[in-house]
């Protein structure tokens, strides 16, 4: 299968997604995650009609989102979707549009105060760790719901990250737990849609953007209000990591 190909299967795919629960696609951007892939591929998916990109590492994106963006006229997107070193925090902004991947208030300040620094606001959505994996990144966020002391904890540190004027926050991510079915992944996104709601309506902000699905899940995602989905293998093919 051609990257162009694959792209389409997975537009269909969440096309039919939309369709099953009453949603426009347009609702839904599909980022393509071009990790460990050469710049040839990115441009590939360009060529498709792809405009939004991810990218988790800043080694990386550093070659990559340069030369891309200098062999196409193509306004592009790129979403910085991995882990981000306190100390790398500055080489993120000049490379990426979007961070979904804020997931402690220490990063969100640092951003914040450069953005501050250079002029401007960052888009940015801050990562939740909902399913409680201790390997995963994020706010702790299990339990929100049920556990008073988790969600007090989780209200400060959104509070104070709301509060910061280099960041426009768009909304929230999350990573799902990998499991055999993807249906066992549903929890774990309706309960980032509740947790926008809940958060939205105490700060009485909007929080548009739910960032949420990959290869293995993304339907089920959509089904449950992702408007940014994260799409690697199902585009690329698999990576040799
Ligand atoms: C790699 C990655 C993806 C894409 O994963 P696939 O399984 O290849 O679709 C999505 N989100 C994050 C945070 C990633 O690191």
């Amino acid at each position: 299968m051609t990257v162009a190909a694959n792209i389409q299967l997975v537009r269909a795919t969440i096309a039919a997604a939309c369709l099953r629960v009453g949603r426009s696609p347009t609702e839904v951007t599909l980022v393509a995650v071009s990790k460990t892939h050469p710049a040839e591929r990115v441009l590939e998916a360009i060529e498709a009609g792809v405009q939004h990109f991810g990218e988790n590492r800043v080694e990386e994106a550093e070659g990559k989102i340069p030369e891309v963006n200098q062999r196409t006229s193509d306004t592009l997107t790129w979403h910085m979707i991995g882990h981000i070193q306190s100390r790398k925090a500055r080489q993120v902004p000049p490379l990426f549009q979007v961070v979904h991947s804020v997931d402690r208030l220490k990063l969100a300040a640092r951003l914040s105060q450069q953005m501050v620094e250079t002029g401007g606001r960052l888009d940015v959505l801050l990562e939740m760790n909902i399913s409680g994996e201790a390997s995963k990144g994020g706010f702790q966020a299990a339990g929100w719901s049920g556990e008073a002391a988790v969600r007090a904890a989780l209200w400060a540190e959104v509070e104070q990250t709301l509060a910061l004027p280099g960041l426009h926050v768009r909304g929230l991510m999350t990573m799902a737990p990998i499991v055999d079915d993807m249906e066992q992944t549903r929890p774990v996104f309706t309960n980032l849609a509740a947790l926008r709601a809940a958060l939205a309506d105490s700060f009485g902000v909007e929080l548009p953007d739910l960032s949420m699905g990959m290869t293995d899940d993304y339907p089920v995602a959509v089904e449950e209000g992702a408007t940014l989905v994260r799409v690697g293998r199902a585009i690329f093919g698999t990576r040799e990591e």
